[in-house]
């Protein structure tokens, strides 16, 4: 690993704000950074996002720099491939994370192959192998039956984390540092890809992955008209409607609000879970979730074994009642 230290992580911003995945890389690229004491640091793309880069230091990160030019307001693939490219070759990090994002799914596989390194995408756990100091990076594989570990010896070491895979970094101090800005000439680079609009995606209610209360329905349920009384009560909780695979398979509501590993990650405040058994794919999707309540029939489910509460009961008895005690305390 001669000459090359340090972890970094590919901050993202939208809007002018950094994205809440950025706070999920801290989190990871912190304990690789212990593990190896070594320095963690950010860099971002864009344009005028000093000042919020600068947040960063009082979660613990420890040098930021940002390339700015008015051509990186948005995510560009030629443009911010070419200048990592060049900011990694000359500055050497040993590990290099993005999120598994639109950018960093794609950004980061141009990068390792433009350096001559490899990398591993969608992880959801990080370490580092203690006799050699490589990183070890683990994802579901063979359609999220399994989870694989990868080591190999390329430099930098790079992976794409999941999102919700860690929690957010939390702020540790209120102490700012100056930030390294660079600016950088953009002449030369060939844009191949033109943005042409950006369009807002409408979502009813709140977004699944940002929700703080998440009602899940399983197979229990029984059909579609059963979800509907879980979206009654998500929405009156402000919370969103989450479902296992089988729900899903049946076509009682749409697979984009399929949790588990081959679903969506979540890590809500708190997970209702109805009518779902607890099988491993499903709450390797959910077990981030601060607070699990099942509700099921089974007294014997797997389900209650991983949560802090349960319910056993007819979920077609408990929900309306639940709901009716909601409204009554209003
Ligand atoms: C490669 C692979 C990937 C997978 N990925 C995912 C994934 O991402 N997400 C996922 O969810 N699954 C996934 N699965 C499927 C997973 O293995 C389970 O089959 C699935 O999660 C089961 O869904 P379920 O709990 O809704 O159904 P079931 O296991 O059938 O459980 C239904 C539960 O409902 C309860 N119930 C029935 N009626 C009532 C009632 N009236 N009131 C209360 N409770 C009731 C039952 O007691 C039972 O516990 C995957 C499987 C494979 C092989």
């Amino acid at each position: 690993m001669k000459g090359h230290k340090d972890v970094w992580i590919v901050g993202e911003t939208k809007d002018g704000k950094i994205e809440s995945v950025t706070f999920e890389l801290v989190t990871a690229g912190k304990a690789l950074a212990q593990a190896l004491s070594e320095k963690l640091v950010s860099i971002f793309l864009g344009n005028g996002i000093e000042e919020e880069a600068r947040n960063l230091f009082s979660y613990g990160v420890e040098e930021v720099y940002v390339l700015e030019n008015p051509e990186l307001a948005n995510y560009n693939l030629d443009l911010y491939g070419t200048c990592l490219e060049k900011v990694i070759s000359e500055k050497k990090p040993r590990i290099v994370l993005l999120g598994h994002t639109d950018m960093g799914a794609e950004l980061g596989p141009v990068i390792a192959f433009r350096l001559g390194t490899s990398i591993v995408t969608d992880c959801v756990e990080l370490a580092i192998d203690e006799s050699k100091g490589f990183l070890l990076r683990t994802k579901p594989i063979q359609g999220g039956v399994a989870l694989g570990v990868f080591r190999d010896e390329g430099l930098p070491q790079m992976a794409t984390i999941r999102r919700k895979s860690f929690l957010p970094a939390e702020r540790v101090t209120d102490s700012y540092q100056d930030v390294s800005v660079m600016n950088v000439d953009l002449s030369g680079v060939r844009k191949r890809i033109h943005l042409l609009d950006r369009i807002k995606e409408e979502t009813a209610g709140v977004k699944l992955e940002d929700a703080e209360i998440i009602v899940a329905g399983g197979r229990g349920i029984g059909d579609a008209e059963g979800f509907k009384v879980l979206d009654e009560l998500a929405r009156y909780l402000k919370g969103a409607l989450g479902a296992s695979r089988a729900a899903c398979d049946n076509g009682w509501v749409p697979t984009s609000i399929q949790i588990g590993i081959t679903g969506k990650i979540v890590a809500p405040r708190v997970y209702i879970a109805v009518g779902i058994s607890g099988a491993s794919q499903h709450m390797s999707g959910c077990s981030r979730a601060r607070t699990i309540v099942a509700i099921n029939k089974d007294p014997n489910a797997p389900i209650f074994k991983q949560s802090h509460f349960g319910v056993i009961g007819d979920w077609k008895i408990v929900v309306p009642a639940f709901l009716d005690k909601l409204k009554s305390l209003e």
